[in-house]
C-alpha cells in the first residue's frame, strides 16, 4: 500500500478555533486526488508512546491492539495544488481532547501527517437548479471547495454554523452564492440554528442539491426537515454526519451504523412532503 504522508510547510490560524495546515515534500508524490469536492483524506494520529513513526506500515502499526494503533480521523482536503504537491487541510480545534483538533493546533513546520486516500463522493451537481449547503465548521472546507466549483451564473444558499463573528472566513464561489453565518451560544448545547434556518428559507423552485455535514444530531433534524417538508429524495442528497457531540471519532464509529439505520427510519416514505 502506498504511503501517503504529508510534511507540516505553515499552519495559520483561519479563526479562534479553525488553524489551516498545509503540508507538502515527497511523501505526497502519489498522492492521487479525486473530482470530488468533499475529498477527504483518513489522517493516521500515532498515540503517545507508540513504537512507531512516519512513514509506517499500516497494517503492522493496526496489529499492535487498540492503545497503541494509529488514529483514524477524516479530514476534507480543502485543496490540493499538484504542481506544488501540497495539501492543504482545514481543521477544527476543541482543546487538548482527541488526536486531530490537538495536532493540528500544536503542527510546526517539519512534523509529518500520514494519510490514507482520498476519497468522496459529492460535487455541486451542474443539472442542479440550486444549491443548499449546510454545516458547521467541521464541513467548512468541504462547503469552501464545493463554492468554488459552482458555475457563473448558478445559484445557492451555504448556512453554516460557528461560535460568533470572529469565527466567520472568507469563502469565494464564481457562483451566486448567499453565504448566512449562525451563531451558536455553544457548541457544548445542541442548537437548532441549521433546521430553523432551513426552515425559514423562501425555497427557490427546482431541483436543489444539497449538502449537509456536521455534528450528527443537528444534520439529523436538517436531513428529517428535507425530507419531510421539502420533499427532497433522499437518494439525490449527501447528506451525512462527521462528527458526534461527546464521542470520540472511535465512539461515534462503534453506534454510528445503529444511529443512521434509526436516522432511516426518521421519515416513512409515506409521510415525505409531496408524495402520495
Ligand atoms: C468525511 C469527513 C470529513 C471531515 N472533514 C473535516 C475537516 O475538514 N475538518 C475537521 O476539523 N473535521 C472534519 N471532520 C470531522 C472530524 O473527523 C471529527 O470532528 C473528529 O472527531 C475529530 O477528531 P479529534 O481527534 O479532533 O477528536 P475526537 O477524539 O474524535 O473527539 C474528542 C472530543 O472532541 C469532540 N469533537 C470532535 N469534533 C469536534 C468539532 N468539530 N467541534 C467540537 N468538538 C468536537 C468530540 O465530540 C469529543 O468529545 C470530517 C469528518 C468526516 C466523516
Amino acid at each position: 500500500m502506498a504511503r501517503n504522508y504529508g510534511s507540516v510547510e505553515r499552519t495559520e490560524r483561519l479563526a479562534p478555533n479553525l488553524v489551516r495546515v498545509v503540508m507538502g515534500g515527497d511523501g505526497l508524490e502519489r498522492f492521487t486526488p479525486t473530482e470530488f469536492t468533499d475529498q477527504y483524506v483518513n489522517a493516521l494520529f500515532i498515540p503517545d508512546g507508540a513504537p512507531y513513526s512516519v512513514p509506517f506500515d499500516v497494517e503492522a502499526a493496526r496489529a499492535l491492539g487498540f492503545a497503541q494503533s494509529p488514529k483514524g480521523r477524516r479530514l476534507t482536503v480543502r485543496s490540493w495544488d499538484a504542481a506544488a504537491r501540497r495539501l492543504t487541510l482545514d481543521v477544527v480545534t476543541h482543546g487538548e481532547a482527541g488526536y486531530a483538533g490537538a495536532w493540528a493546533g500544536r503542527a510546526r513546520p517539519g512534523d509529518l501527517l500520514q494519510m490514507l486516500g482520498p476519497s468522496g463522493d459529492y460535487r455541486p451537481d451542474p443539472d442542479a437548479d440550486w444549491h443548499l449547503w449546510a454545516g458547521d465548521e467541521s464541513a467548512l472546507a468541504a462547503i469552501a471547495a464545493s463554492l468554488e466549483a459552482v458555475p457563473a451564473g448558478k445559484s445557492g444558499v451555504a448556512l453554516i454554523v460557528v461560535d460568533g463573528e470572529d469565527h466567520e472566513i472568507p469563502l469565494a464561489s464564481p457562483g451566486d452564492v448567499e453565504v448566512r453565518w449562525l451563531h451558536r451560544d455553544s457548541v457544548e448545547t445542541p442548537a437548532s440554528l441549521l433546521p430553523d434556518a432551513i426552515a425559514g428559507l423562501d425555497w427557490p423552485a427546482g431541483r436543489a442539491d444539497v449538502f449537509v455535514h456536521g455534528e450528527a444530531g443537528e444534520v439529523r433534524a436538517v436531513r428529517r426537515h428535507l425530507l419531510a417538508e421539502r420533499a427532497v429524495d433522499p437518494n439525490r442528497v449527501s447528506i451525512s454526519p462527521y462528527w458526534r457531540r461527546h464521542h470520540t471519532d472511535e465512539k461515534w464509529r462503534e453506534i454510528k451504523k445503529e444511529w443512521l439505520a434509526e436516522q432511516a427510519q426518521d421519515v416513512a416514505p409515506d409521510q415525505a412532503a409531496g408524495r402520495p
